[in-house]
């Protein structure tokens, strides 16, 4: 049997050497494995012939049959047109060319029965098809074969003749030369449970649909297979995990939560933060290691949740350590900590790049003798050198930027792997959860804490600013504080700091009674640690500032947060900026500064901040304008988001329902040596090699 999976395109009759290498450079297809699944973008149905008195604006390509009546050339330079006068009798329509006028105008014969195909287009009230295809009405017959498929290609691939119906030559070829069935991939009985195509016909159909009905059932099947072994690769990997590891039992409640819990708490849970932490009590009590994903909008208080998770740690004899992505952060959870914890005898130490070596040696020698109950840190906490006496749970705090094997990684600090809690305040939707996350257990925080009105939300243009200016002034008479933030986008960093620099003096001029705080970047830590300490004490009543304030600081007293150039946002990004204020009991704005001139994109997002306060569905939302890959998280996370068939904006149905039958296959199967879904693992072993999915080994 032909191995389609190693063959190299280049012997693939129609390619050779120099195709072999543009298809490889241009499109990544090495092998007639990649051009199998190389899919077309669309399909154009050319078994229908249209009358021409049915045309409208509206329709998508069209196939008429009829004669050509007259020609005519009309206009002058770039509009300078050829136009047919082209009827089947039922009305008449203009086919216009406005290149290779005289070519065509050779080419076509008066009152001859011709087969044209193109998109109809509206035109000063007249429907017209621009630069249709024509051929001799005898080639109808060969157009018989039901949808036309529509391959990707580039424009280097065009300018050697690789276009669309070049392609789909090409995968004809390859259909030829394949002498058997393409062997299923899936085993039997999920076949037949699911009423899947065969993977040999809905390969055929996918290329070659006769008609929109088959081709349904052809992607389905092959969308099914792939979001299937995606979760079946997730889903045995954090079973396998499970099986392999213990956990830490925290069997008790002990003094410190209960002492923090009715002494020191300073608010009532919410319904939602109680249920988190019941969940994560319930895992943490049982002996396998705890993996869960908290979820929760910015400012539903899952500082609290970590909180009372370490203190269980603490009072089980475990220290515990929380992992976040910048200082600033760092320090602020530090402080906040400190401050919830007051006098109870709990040791919070702090380690970032920045910690000196002479601070260091304190907090690593409590690290290794168990006095040190709980470590706040970024990345500086999982170099080597940092050993901890008992390890028991690592809280990662707005880590929507870490993936599986990041994760993987962080356990290798002991021999029995810690309790492990993410937290991410960028609400991810569902479907990249599940795959993102998809071997962690989810929990949600679905409400915010009481009190907090809804933040308002406003977009203005630049030339709107003034009436701005005076909105903050107001706020700040009124003893509140603001926001004004600015993009820093790395390709652009000099140009994006002047930015900053010029708002901020302008800034400066307008609230000269007022003081202000400036951060960025390229600060030393010293002087934003300097500069935050300012503004959060109320010491500064505005803080200019680029993105770095984007994740997790918390200054109740602030109302007002204004986002310049917030079309270079993105849509959860924007929402985080704006989960800054609205922290407090006042009413809180945001408000996003543009250009006049917008893209159609940008105007939806500015028109979903304004209209919702909900991150989960601005989170949705941003899946479904951006596609996965853009959204922050998918590039590191080590899963393939360039998804072949399969849509993570579009299939989420389909993804839940395999899910489970991922699931039912990792629980019935879970040594991976049942005879029954050896093709199974088989498949998956073979994925995984394709693409680098090198964490979690199938035994
Ligand atoms: P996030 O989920 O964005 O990390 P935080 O943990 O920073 O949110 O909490 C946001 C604010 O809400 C903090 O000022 C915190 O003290 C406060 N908060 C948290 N839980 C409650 C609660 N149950 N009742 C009132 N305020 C709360
Ligand atoms: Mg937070």
């Amino acid at each position: 049997m032909l191995d389609t999976a190693t063959r190299n395109i280049k012997y693939l009759p129609g390619v050779g050497e120099q195709r072999a290498a543009l298809l490889g450079r241009e499109l990544n297809i090495h092998s007639l494995y990649d051009l199998l699944y190389y899919f077309p973008y669309k399909y154009i149905d050319r078994s229908r012939v249209f009358k021409v008195s049915e045309l409208g604006g509206n329709l998508q390509h069209v196939q008429l049959l009829g004669e050509i009546r007259s020609f005519e050339e009309m206009g002058e330079g770039a509009s300078r047109r050829l136009v047919a006068h082209f009827t089947d009798g039922t009305a008449f329509v203009d086919l216009v060319w406005f290149r290779g006028i005289k070519f065509i105008k050779k080419r076509l014969d008066l009152n001859r029965q011709y087969v044209v195909f193109g998109k109809p287009n509206m035109f000063n009230g007249r429907v017209n098809i621009p630069h249709p295809d024509v051929d001799d009405a005898s080639m109808l017959q060969l157009n018989k074969m039901g949808l036309q498929p529509y391959y990707n290609t580039t424009e280097k691939m065009k300018r050697s003749g690789l276009n669309s119906n070049a392609m789909a030559k090409l995968v004809q070829n390859l259909f030829a030369l394949l002498e058997h069935e393409m062997e299923e991939t899936l085993s039997p009985d999920i076949v037949q449970k699911h009423g899947l195509m065969s993977l040999d016909n809905a390969l055929r159909i996918i290329h070659f649909p006769k008609n929109v009905k088959e081709l349904q059932l052809a992607q389905y099947r092959l969308k099914f297979e792939e979001l299937f072994y995606i979760q079946l690769n997730i889903l045995h990997y954090a079973r396998d995990r499970q099986q392999r590891y213990a956990g830490h039992r925290f069997a008790k409640v002990g003094e410190m939560f209960n002492r923090f819990y009715s002494e020191n708490l300073p608010f009532k849970l919410t319904g939602a933060q109680m249920r988190v932490v019941r969940e994560i009590r319930r895992d943490v009590n049982r002996d396998c290691q705890m993996n869960r994903l908290l979820q929760g909008d910015v400012g539903s208080g899952k500082t609290l949740v970590a909180l009372l998770s370490m203190l269980l740690a603490k009072d089980n004899g475990y220290q515990a350590c929380m992992l976040v992505p910048t200082e600033i952060l760092a320090e602020q959870h530090y402080a906040t900590l400190r401050r919830m914890l007051g006098n109870l005898p709990v040791r919070v130490e702090l380690l970032t790049g920045s910690t000196k070596q002479k601070e260091r040696v304190p907090v690593f020698e409590g690290l290794e003798n168990g006095t040190v109950d709980i470590l706040v840190g970024t990345h500086a906490v999982l170099e080597d050198n940092v050993q901890f006496r008992s390890l028991g749970l690592v809280v990662i705090d707005e880590q929507h930027r870490f993936g599986v094997v990041q994760r993987a990684k962080m356990w290798a600090k002991n021999a029995i792997p810690p309790h492990i809690l993410v937290m991410t305040a960028t609400p991810i939707p569902r479907t990249l959860a599940m795959t993102l996350y998809g071997d962690l257990d989810v929990s949600v925080i679905d409400e915010l804490p009481p009190g907090r009105k809804p933040i308002t939300t406003s977009h203005i243009f630049r030339n709107n600013s003034d009436s701005m200016y005076s909105f903050i002034r107001r706020q700040l008479d009124e003893g509140r504080q603001a926001y004004v933030v600015y993009p820093l986008i790395k390709e652009n960093e000099k140009l994006d700091l002047k930015n900053l620099e010029d708002g901020y003096n302008q800034l400066c001029n307008i609230f000269c009674d007022y003081r202000l705080s400036k951060l960025h970047g390229k600060m030393k830590p010293k002087e934003k640690d300097e500069e935050m300490r300012r503004f959060a004490s109320g010491e500064t009543q505005i803080l200019v500032s680029t993105t770095v304030i984007e994740v997790g600081v918390d200054v109740p007293n602030a109302s007002v947060m204004v986002i310049e150039n917030a079309e270079r946002f993105g849509l959860s990004q924007l929402h985080q900026l704006r989960g800054r204020v609205g922290r407090g009991a006042s009413q809180s704005y945001c408000i996003l500064v543009t250009d006049y001139k917008l893209s159609e994109d940008t105007r939806k997002r500015m028109d979903i901040m304004v209209t919702s306060n909900d991150g989960f569905e601005i989170a949705e939302a941003d899946l479904k304008l951006r596609g996965p890959g853009d959204i922050e998280g998918t590039q590191q996370s080590g899963i393939a988001f360039d998804l072949k068939i399969a849509n993570l904006a579009r299939d989420e149905q389909l993804l839940q329902y395999v899910r489970e039958v991922a699931r039912a296959v990792v629980e019935a199967d879970p040594a991976c040596n049942n005879p029954m879904y050896k093709v199974v693992w088989e498949r998956l072993r073979a994925i995984k090699n394709m693409n680098n999915w090198n964490w979690g080994a199938i035994s």
